[in-house]
């Protein structure tokens, strides 16, 4: 068998396998990169990309019938789901070909094809033995599909990406954050939505303020929230539809589509991880330290593969911090997993960085200091939907450090960011207060909160 020798080789072609090539190539390093199918990964091809797409959209069609409130007169002639499926299509091609570009720009070589070990230096895809001083692994995960009678009639979110229609009724099972987020986009969009949930709440691992109001928010939306319920089986009607038995608060709901968005398992069974000696967990997770080195000397894993926040901008910070220590002469350089910000695209949006109440209150006791505000913005003034926005720092110690904030209401992702970099620096509420607000808007509550 031929074999060919770099420096380093990524497995996974998505968030964090790109950025650790394009840096260490950067380094001049000599860097491949292996790819089973599109480039970009989730994130581009069935994540972040399309889904925002259909946030934008859901969030205009919010904006239409808020715009009487503001004095317009609307004649509304409904929306053309396959006209916004095919332009999305086409802006995630044009970035599949800008990633081509960027790896040839970069000088990395692409292999096509799935990566398997052979040992714990060289990896096999198509027949073709390639070896490596280092190899990352960066395969990311795909959505869970639970083991029931007729499961297999449900789609994932995979499976909403390829909608050419929006679905009259939509049952969504799951909690967590793909759950809540498409089943605010299919709602808005249309859709007669209902979410199963398994226990009592929706996102159970966020601070408890965000879940009460997001909970609220989607009820008083439309969508049908009914908690403690699972699907226990699932039949194919006639033209189409779906028949769930249920288990909770229903016993059988028909539908149009059945959405699993029950979690995500990563995409490690295939590499043949044992040939290597690379210790996984049994549900396929690849223990990391801290600096992403796996059990084995010389590979690594990032991104969705490994345990810490599964999202593209972690992948990507861990990727080229990674690449900066192998490849750039930085020994120490490693991504600190503390006040990651994210933001869930529901309607409104949330925003979050930092320690929950909960778990500030078991880090610091009693020296946690709560400061919250909830009020209607001013652009619902004139509107029929009257959604308010609620905000919490969470304050710890004598100096009253920010420790973790919370924001759900309009514009709570695009104000996110510019807070969490003020709590990465380790900003007081001194430092808030003492900051002059910017007026009107929604964000100079965050630095006048009583
Ligand atoms: C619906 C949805 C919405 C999301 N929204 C957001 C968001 O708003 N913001 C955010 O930050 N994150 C979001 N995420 C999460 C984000 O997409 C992931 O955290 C991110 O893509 C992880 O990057 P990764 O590099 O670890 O894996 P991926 O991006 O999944 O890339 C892995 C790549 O490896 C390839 N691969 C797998 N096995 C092999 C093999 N054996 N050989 C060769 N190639 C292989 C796959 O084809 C894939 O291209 C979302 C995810 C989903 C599903």
């Amino acid at each position: 068998m031929a074999e060919q020798h770099y420096d380093l080789i990524a497995i996974g072609g998505g968030s964090g396998g790109l950025s650790v090539v394009e840096r260490a190539a950067s380094y001049g390093a000599h860097c491949a990169l292996i790819e089973s199918g599109r480039l970009g990964g989730t994130c581009v091809n069935a994540g972040c990309v399309p889904k925002k797409v259909m946030w934008y959209a859901a969030h205009l069609a919010h904006a239409l019938d808020d715009a009487p409130g503001y004095g317009f007169r609307l004649d509304y002639f409904g929306f053309d789901w396959k006209k916004l499926k095919n332009a999305r299509d086409s802006f995630v091609e044009k970035i599949n070909e800008w990633y081509l570009d960027y790896l040839q720009n970069a000088g990395v070589e692409l292999i096509r094809g799935s990566a398997r070990f052979a040992d714990a230096h060289t990896l096999e895809v198509n027949g073709t033995r390639y070896t490596a001083d280092h190899i990352v692994i960066a395969t990311g995960g795909r959505p869970q599909i639970p083991s029931l009678p007729g499961a297999e009639f449900g789609i994932t979110s995979d499976g909403f990406f390829t909608l050419q229609t929006c679905p009259p009724r939509t049952v969504l099972a799951g909690s967590g954050y793909i759950a809540v987020e498409l089943a605010g986009m299919l709602n808005a969009l249309g859709s007669e939505v209902t979410l199963l949930v398994r226990k009592d709440q929706v996102l159970r691992p966020f601070d408890a303020m965000l879940r009460e109001q997001l909970m609220e928010r989607l009820r008083e939306d439309g969508i049908t929230v009914l908690t403690q319920t699972q699907v226990r089986a699932v039949a194919r009607l006639a033209r189409g539809a779906l028949s769930l038995h249920c288990e909770g608060q229903a016993s059988v709901l028909h539908t149009d589509a059945l959405i699993w968005a029950i979690g995500r398992e990563p995409n490690t069974d295939t590499l043949n991880l044992a040939a290597a000696g690379v210790a996984v967990q049994p549900n396929g997770i690849i223990p990391t330290d801290a600096y992403q080195n796996t059990n084995i000397p010389g590979i690594y894993a990032i991104g969705d593969v490994t345990e810490r926040f599964h999202l593209t901008p972690v992948a990507i910070a861990a990727g080229r911090r990674l690449a900066d220590r192998l490849s750039g002469g930085q020994p120490e350089r490693r991504l600190p997993y503390e006040n990651i910000p994210t933001v869930i695209f529901t309607h409104p949006p949330i925003g979050t960085v930092g320690l929950t109440e909960e778990e500030a209150r078991r880090q610091y006791g009693d020296a946690v200091k709560i400061y919250q505000t909830r009020f209607r913005p001013m652009y619902h003034a004139f509107t029929t939907r009257q959604p308010p926005m609620v905000m919490k720092l969470v304050c710890a110690g004598p100096e009253e450090k920010i420790v973790g904030g919370h924001i759900i209401g309009e514009n709570a992702d695009e104000m996110l960011q510019g807070f969490a970099v003020a709590i990465r620096m380790g900003a007081t509420k001194r430092d808030f207060d003492d900051t002059v607000a910017i007026h009107p808007t929604s964000a100079e509550e965050l630095v006048t909160m009583r």
